[in-house]
């Protein structure tokens, strides 16, 4: 890495890499997030009804997906939109668990929570209006579980970078960084999807990076693309909505693929993740040699 970028990024500096440190690898159930495999967390953007979430996670993991997303506490823009179902919804995400083996990633929102959401999920979201509640991001590291933190949709990458340096401050290891798109002065899309920022992440700091194109365009006939180019960028994962029947989602629908797209989407993926496997070989090769 450049030492520019040890510089500039000097308040993260725990979250860079550095000799000894090239790559962390997160280990949940059997998977590792950050290593040789590719990971899929697909699943809807809300947890809504047993019939809804459990079809999702039968058919996510029957083609591909080794994570089961979705929420149960809602961070919502409308004070008046569906703000999840909360224990409810952790209940139906354990049991998607356990009848598909999937694991879960779900968010927390607030620090009360916490102990809740860590008894049911394997790995806890902090999304992007809470990448810079400290209070927050220092009690989910304490409690053990992995951290998926999303990027602000208004943080730089270096602000993201600091938000990742107090989980670990807080003697969590396991973060996992997502890019989910950031505002920028074009508003045609939800968000604008910054691929800069997954090649540059995975230069420069050993953190596992998951690409989220479903947040970071708002339009499901995009995903597809976005999620070919995070792959192409670096990523060692993705995070996508898939909802049975998008249009009567409780939230995100528009940005949703339905079971088929998914199936395409995830076909259209494997030349790409077969890429990145040869990449990650040569440079294996490169170190031992
Ligand atoms: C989500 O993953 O459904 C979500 C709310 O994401 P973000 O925090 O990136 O908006
Ligand atoms: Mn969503």
């Amino acid at each position: 890495m450049r030492p520019s970028w040890q510089e500039r990024f000097a308040e993260a500096s725990d979250v860079l890499k550095s000799e000894k440190h090239q790559q962390t690898v997160v280990r949940v159930l059997d998977l590792e997030i950050g290593g040789r495999d590719f990971i899929t967390m697909a699943g809807p953007c809300s947890v809504e009804t047993e019939h809804q979430l459990l079809s999702t996670a039968h058919h996510v993991r029957e083609h591909g997906a080794q994570i089961l997303r979705g929420g149960a506490f809602k961070p919502r823009s409308s004070p008046y939109a569906f703000q999840g179902h909360g224990l409810a919804g952790l209940k139906m995400l354990a049991q998607a668990r356990a009848e598909t083996g999937l694991a879960i990633v779900t968010e927390v929102m607030s620090e009360d929570d916490v102990p809740l959401v860590a008894e049911y999920a394997d790995i806890l979201q902090i999304g992007s209006r809470s990448m810079e509640n400290f209070t927050l991001l220092e009690v989910a590291a304490r409690s053990g579980r992995p951290i998926l933190l999303k990027r602000g949709m208004m943080a730089t990458i270096g602000d993201l970078l600091k938000s990742a340096q107090v989980v670990q401050a807080n003697g969590n290891p396991n973060v996992i960084l997502c890019e989910r798109g950031i505002r920028t002065f074009d508003a045609t899309l939800r968000n604008t999807f910054d691929v800069a920022a997954i090649a540059l992440l995975k230069q420069i700091s050993h953190l596992p990076v998951i690409a989220d194109p479903s947040h970071a365009c708002g339009r499901r006939e995009l995903v597809p693309a976005l999620a070919r180019t995070g792959v192409a960028a670096g990523a060692d994962g993705l995070l996508v909505e898939v909802h049975p029947d998008p249009d009567k989602a409780w939230s995100d629908g528009e940005q949703s693929l339905n079971f088929a797209e998914f199936d395409a989407m995830m076909a259209s993926l494997t030349p790409y993740i077969a890429l990145r496997e040869e990449a990650l070989a040569a440079q294996t090769l490169e170190t031992v040699g």
